[in-house]
């Protein structure tokens, strides 16, 4: 049977090899600048690239994740035992007269955002500040000021676990607080190829004041260094800044990693910070937050990879 070592002699008898390589190290890959080497690394451009790397992961049962800017994830120093599929699928369709578009996963959320506005097609405006994709967007439902993704979204087109692409419509994508089908599920997961959003119209010069004023907030209340944006989800009603804050945690550090001082649900990497340090800090708070506070913090960022230890996520 074809196993682990076989994957770059097949990949190069499909004609994928080009797009392959080993022992990458994914702190190039991610926002973070964390993370160990994956045995194998895929960058794909199309979405039929996108279904041959992953039937082949499965053919021979390989682990494989679908990354798209790697902005919401902290991935282990141990790095990733398995292949890890970047999406640079960047092909889009706009239909300015029915304020719609047609984008592929791997579209960076932002730029479409701006491009939308100067379509004069109002919806996407709170994303101008998100530095991910359009597929890691439908994974957590991304959102900021007041708007996210099931606001814009119609429907997804996705690879499902047998293979076969279909769509499936908003209702279908249980879109919820930072969450959606597709999270938390253990792999093999559904493939997000594409998404179709509607918007709706309104002026670019309304649009840019608003696009300005976001970015205004972001520029005032977020930190510069490398990070993954906000770390926990807030509670109920609470502010997870806020609380770790009261914790009288902002500051705290371990190795280069610190709770930002400009905003405490930000764990920023100062320079050179393990993935470990990061962690201790995140059990650090969620240990400090449930004693003084009696509340369970739960992660917004997703942790990737082989950990040295247990860890309670
Ligand atoms: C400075 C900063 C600010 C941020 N601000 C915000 C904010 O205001 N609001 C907010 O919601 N988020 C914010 N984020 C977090 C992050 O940008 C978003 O969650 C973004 O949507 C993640 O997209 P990504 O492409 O980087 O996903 P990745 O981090 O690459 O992946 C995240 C998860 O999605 C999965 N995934 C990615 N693409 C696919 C696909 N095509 N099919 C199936 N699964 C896929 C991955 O396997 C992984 O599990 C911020 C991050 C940073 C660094």
């Amino acid at each position: 049977m074809a196993g682990r070592r076989d994957l770059p002699n097949i990949a190069e008898e499909r004609g994928l090899a080009a797009h392959l390589s080993s022992d990458e190290p994914l702190s190039k890959h991610t926002s973070y600048q964390i993370g160990g080497p994956a045995d194998f690394f895929a960058v794909v451009e199309s979405s039929e690239q996108l279904c041959a790397w992953v039937a082949l992961a499965r053919e021979l049962r390989q682990p494989f994740l679908v990354m798209g800017r790697g902005t919401n994830m902290l991935v282990a120093d141990g790095g990733y035992r398995g292949l890890i599929i970047k999406n640079r699928c960047l092909d889009r369709t706009v239909d300015t007269a029915s304020h719609t578009v047609h984008a592929e996963a791997g579209v960076p959320l932002a730029r479409l955002a701006r491009q939308m506005a100067e379509t004069e097609s109002r919806g996407l405006e709170w994303a101008i500040g998100i530095p991910g994709t359009v597929g890691g967007a439908v994974v957590s439902n991304a959102g900021a000021h007041g708007g996210n993704m099931a606001g814009v979204l119609r429907q997804v087109s996705i690879l499902d676990q047998q293979g076969h692409v279909r769509n499936l419509a908003l209702g279908e994508l249980n879109l919820g607080y930072r969450t959606s089908r597709f999270r938390g599920t253990a792999p093999p997961r559904e493939i997000i190829l594409s998404a179709d959003l509607q918007l709706v119209p309104e002026s670019l010069t309304v649009l840019r004041e608003r696009m300005d004023r976001y970015a205004a907030v972001r520029r005032a209340t977020q930190p510069r260094e490398a990070s993954a944006g906000s770390v926990f989800k807030n509670p109920p009603d609470l502010k997870a800044g806020q609380l770790i804050d009261k914790a009288g945690l902002r500051g705290t550090s371990m190795g280069d990693a610190q709770i930002s001082h400009k905003h405490a649900n930000y764990i920023v990497n100062t320079g050179h910070a393990r993935a470990e340090d990061v962690l201790q800090l995140i059990n650090l708070v969620k240990e400090r937050i449930l004693r003084l506070f009696g509340v369970e913090l739960e992660l917004e960022i997703e942790l990737v990879g082989e950990w040295q230890r247990d860890h309670p996520h």
